[in-house]
């Protein structure tokens, strides 16, 4: 199914219309990224209106809307407007969740339809993702490899996380990314007990555990991945740590299919870092959703209920963070199929010593 015609599905005789804010939603219904702009969805007919900025780009690239530019005698609420009217439109299904209060207050004033939140509606159908969907996050997912392998051979002790995450993002862009899905994360030494710590002027030391995660965006699809190597040598306390983590891991994916809740993926990786007496220091969710954002609905976390299907994606990131110490990450990218699961991340996972 077109991605247009599944946002047509959710209308019926009490919502007439969608209103399409977000530029995810933007791009997932006209199959087609434009920065800026909104967009209005009905059965009568569809509008996506951008300014002169991108007005080319919109009227060469998007299908299924009728393009048109808004200018300052011309702004979005009166070009709605005119479509409210020529489609008949009473009610607007709209994404509250990425609408800020004074922009919900000047649509909610200035439209003539009355306006439905329906995010969950709306942003639901890029749960399952289309094969060419796929294709996107395959392609970025390499491109991430790649930069992951280069970044191997250019770690040495004695250069800063700033340094490292410069070399990490440049490595990133040429291989090919379109973007950052994230600022990377790239961590060192006791700093790596920060799950999401931020990279410092701290100098990378023989010893150390580097944590970095990462990813790229590729024709607007994200990757996401977690590396942690070691630098010189690790101890037995970190390849003990390591080894959990990636057991925890390989215990996630292979409880992944289609039919399950993302809750027992969480609990089939987290009982492996319990059973090794480090339950407490995992205390984030086992795995996330992604596609046009680095974070989608559904999670496999510990109150993860939706039961997965094939064609949803996800990420299987267990952890273990011994604060003041060290700690260890390791993150793939999973594709749910109707009997297992396709891993779309190749990069090694031995513990690396750069
Ligand atoms: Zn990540
Ligand atoms: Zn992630």
């Amino acid at each position: 199914m077109k991605n247009l015609e599944k946002y047509l599905s959710l209308l019926n005789e009490e919502v007439d219309g969608l209103l399409l804010t977000s530029r995810y939603s933007r791009h997932y219904g006209a199959e087609y990224d434009i920065s800026e702009g909104v967009a209005i969805v009905s059965k009568k007919g569809c509008r996506y209106f951008t300014d002169s900025r991108y007005i080319e780009a919109a009227q060469k690239g998007i299908k299924g809307f009728e393009v048109i530019m808004t200018d300052r005698e011309h702004p979005f609420t009166l070009l709605l407007n005119e479509a409210i009217a020529d489609f008949g439109v009473t009610a607007l299904g709209y994404e509250e969740d990425y609408l800020t209060v004074a922009e919900f207050n000047a649509y909610e004033s200035k439209l003539n339809a009355k306006l439905i939140p329906m995010n969950a509606q709306i942003s639901g159908f890029r749960a399952v993702k289309e094969d060419w969907e796929l294709e996107n996050m395959r392609k970025a997912q390499a491109i991430t490899d790649k930069a992951f392998s280069e970044i191997c051979t250019r770690i040495k002790a004695g250069m800063t996380e700033k340094e490292l995450q410069a070399e990490l993002i440049y490595c990133l862009y040429k291989n090919g990314g379109e973007g950052l899905s994230f600022d990377p994360i790239v961590v060192s030494g006791p700093n790596t007990s920060l799950p999401h710590g931020v990279a410092t002027d701290r100098v990378i030391q023989t010893g150390d555990f580097i944590t970095m995660d990462f990813g790229v965006l590729y024709h607007g699809y994200c990757s996401d991945m977690t590396r942690t190597v070691a630098v010189g040598y690790a101890t037995d306390e970190m390849k003990t740590v390591y080894n959990t983590v990636l057991q925890a891991q390989l215990a996630g994916i292979a409880a992944t299919r289609a039919g399950v809740k993302g809750k027992e993926i969480d609990a089939a990786a987290r009982k492996v870092i319990e059973d090794a007496g480090y339950g407490s220091y995992f205390g984030h969710g086992y795995g996330h959703s992604l596609g046009l954002e680095v974070h989608e609905a559904p999670n496999c976390n510990p109150s993860g209920e939706t039961v997965m299907e094939a064609g949803m994606v996800s990420s299987a990131e267990p952890g273990i963070y011994l604060p003041g110490k060290f700690g260890v990450r390791i993150e793939d990218v999973v594709i749910f199929t109707a009997d297992g699961c396709k891993n779309i991340t190749k990069s090694p996972k031995n513990l690396i010593i750069v």
